[in-house]
């Protein structure tokens, strides 16, 4: 384990047992149905692949993949609250009439996600739902609920599983909490 985590909170096989879960409740709730999973680069990438690849084990395999920017962190851990969405070229159209459902890796403040389904919404999609990895409830600025959520932790910095400490760490096939002696113990 690198130097700079303090604990392994979700293991991989943990991981692995609840996105299968997680895929299981959104082959069923949108059964029928032509959805495009959107995901957030950079950090939603390894649970997107993840969760798409069980949905499609699941019985869903007809599901498009788009991607989508946004960024409110910079190299600080800090969200400005000032979120900006790149469709990453996909057309205007894009999204016109679909079931978008937005995978992102951890909702924090709230803000990037608010933002997103704000403007896919206004791209004219039938339905907007959200998954999200991880869930910190206890920071919320705006109000804002995922629709599906992998787990809820406490306030931590995390890394592994798509997300990242100053780009490095995102590859870790596990959750863990950075020490906070190696982030300035503030987020
Ligand atoms: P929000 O807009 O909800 O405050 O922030 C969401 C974004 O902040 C996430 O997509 C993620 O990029 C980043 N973020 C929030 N908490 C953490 C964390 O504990 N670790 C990492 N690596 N990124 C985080
Ligand atoms: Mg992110």
């Amino acid at each position: 384990m690198p130097a700079d985590i303090q604990e392994v909170l979700f293991t991989q096989e943990e991981m692995a047992h609840r996105i299968m879960a997680l895929a299981r409740s959104i082959v069923r709730d949108y059964a029928g149905k032509d959805v495009v999973v959107v995901g957030v680069l950079k950090g939603a990438f390894i649970f997107m692949s993840d969760l798409t690849r069980a949905i499609a084990e699941e019985g869903m395999p007809s599901v498009q993949i788009d991607f989508v920017r946004a960024a409110s962190y910079g190299a600080a851990s800090v969200s400005s609250g000032n979120v900006s969405v790149d469709m990453c070229g996909e057309p205007e159209g894009r999204w016109a009439g679909r079931h978008v459902l937005l995978v992102e890796d951890i909702i924090d403040s709230g803000n990037t996600l608010k933002r997103l389904v704000g403007a896919v919404e206004a791209c004219g999609a039938e339905s907007v739902r959200v998954v999200a990895m991880l869930d910190k409830k206890g920071r919320r600025q705006v109000n804002f609920e995922a629709d599906y959520v992998g787990f809820e932790i406490p306030d931590q910095f995390i890394v592994g599983m798509g997300l990242d400490f100053n780009e490095t760490y995102r590859c870790l096939p596990y959750v863990a909490a950075l020490k906070p002696e190696a982030y300035g113990g503030k987020h």
